[in-house]
């Protein structure tokens, strides 16, 4: 039995210290789990005002084809049955996402998949050839209309920079459904946890000691003698001291805001296609699990860009910063008793079942279970 009091020490009260915190302390281990946040659950994390569960970090629609995560997380939340139909606003005309057949009878008049078909087809022939840029591959897949109303506008504000002067790799395929099918997700599984992804993160951390506010970079010495082993889930550069320099991310602004009225739009999420409305989307939380609310909270959505201190959300896997994490990660090796993990830990973009499931398979490799 070692001296110290605890055997794990889990930084980060997120999705991946969540999960492995709880297979640690079912194995029987002695867990403490510390965050710098003054909440659990991480970028998940919901709080609920005026009846609406509001995701504080960006709209977290959770959907999976995995069945064992589905499970796993079933024991800590019941899920409700939303699905996410997304609505795209081209100044004022409504148009169904992913682009389906209620698309292309709004965008064209057409009724059957043969007939919404031989327009795409048609549409496509203006790109002869290689594809040049963003613009070019995407009429070459779903052609001009769609890709003037519905994809032009979004892509632009979204990167900063004019579609034609974007590579056209970042788009390498659009689904186009000739079915009257609305389901933005092709998943298995799909819901938001009833009462909320911070209840959900609660269940999962019951019996297990939380400390908030703790910053573990600011007091290593202090923690480090709490326990054994530390399974670490903030930003790996950071851990470093940014000693290679920092990692880059892109970012994403909210600006949320009370409306004094039950329903705002009708929907989830309606993305602005527009080039000339400023934000890309607007989320509607209510509509994730509807508790009678007689107000309602939105979230208006700009992209921006990152700069070192602003919150670190998705990471950016070009050259630059693959190699910079790989030197980091080489750096992390070399640390025998901490285990990197999650977005930040490993630098990786991960949904929710991809970083439960990770933090399961880290934990069985760990835990010998
Ligand atoms: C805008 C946005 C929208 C998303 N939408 C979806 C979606 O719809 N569906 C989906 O499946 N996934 C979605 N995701 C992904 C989801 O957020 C992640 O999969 C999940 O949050 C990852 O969990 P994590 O535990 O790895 O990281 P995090 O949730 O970031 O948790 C890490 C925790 O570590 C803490 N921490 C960091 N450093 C320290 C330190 N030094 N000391 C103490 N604590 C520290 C942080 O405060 C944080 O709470 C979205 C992500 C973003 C950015």
């Amino acid at each position: 039995m070692s001296e110290k009091p605890y055997d794990y020490l889990v930084v980060g009260a997120g999705l991946f210290g969540a999960v492995f915190a709880r297979q640690a302390a079912d194995a029987g281990k002695r867990v403490l789990v510390i965050d710098r946040r003054n909440h659990i659950a991480g970028n998940a994390y919901t709080y609920l005002e005026d009846k609406i569960h509001v995701h504080q970090y960006g709209a977290h629609i959770f959907h999976t084809n995995n069945g064992e995560v589905w499970t796993y997380l079933n024991r800590f939340a019941r899920f409700n049955r939303f699905t996410n139909t997304v609505v795209a606003n081209y100044k004022g005309e409504i148009y169904s996402l992913p682009f389906n057949m209620y698309t292309f009878n709004k965008m064209w008049g057409v009724v059957t998949p043969d007939e919404a078909k031989a327009v795409i087809d048609e549409q496509k022939k203006e790109i002869q050839g290689e594809p040049k840029n963003l613009e070019e591959q995407a009429i070459s897949l779903v052609g001009r209309d769609i890709y003037e109303k519905l994809i032009k506008g979004y892509t632009e504000k979204q990167w900063g920079r004019e579609c034609k002067d974007l590579p056209s790799f970042i788009i390498r395929r659009l689904p186009v459904r000739l079915t009257y099918d609305n389901n933005y997700f092709n998943a298995l599984y799909q819901g938001i946890p009833i009462g909320g992804y911070t209840k959900m993160v609660e269940n999962m951390l019951e019996g297990i000691p939380v400390e908030l506010n703790q910053d573990y970079l600011k007091n290593r010495e202090h923690w480090n003698s709490m326990a054994d082993r530390i399974v670490y889930t903030g930003p790996i550069d950071e851990y470093f001291d940014f000693a290679e320099g920092p990692l880059e991310y892109r970012s994403v602004r909210f600006e949320t805001e009370k409306l004094n009225t039950p329903n705002f739009q009708g929907n989830a999420a309606v993305n602005y296609t527009d080039a000339e409305t400023p934000w890309t989307r607007i989320i509607e939380y209510k509509w994730f699990e509807d508790l009678g609310s007689d107000v309602t909270i939105i979230s208006r959505e700009y992209s921006s860009e990152w700069k070192p201190g602003d919150e670190p959300y998705y990471p950016v896997n070009d050259e630059k910063n693959s190699a910079l994490y790989q030197t980091y990660k080489e750096l992390g090796d070399s640390e025998p008793n901490v285990i990197f993990g999650g977005r930040l830990g490993e630098y990786r973009y991960y949904d929710m079942d991809g970083v439960v499931a990770r933090a399961l398979e880290v934990a069985r490799e760990e835990l010998g279970q």
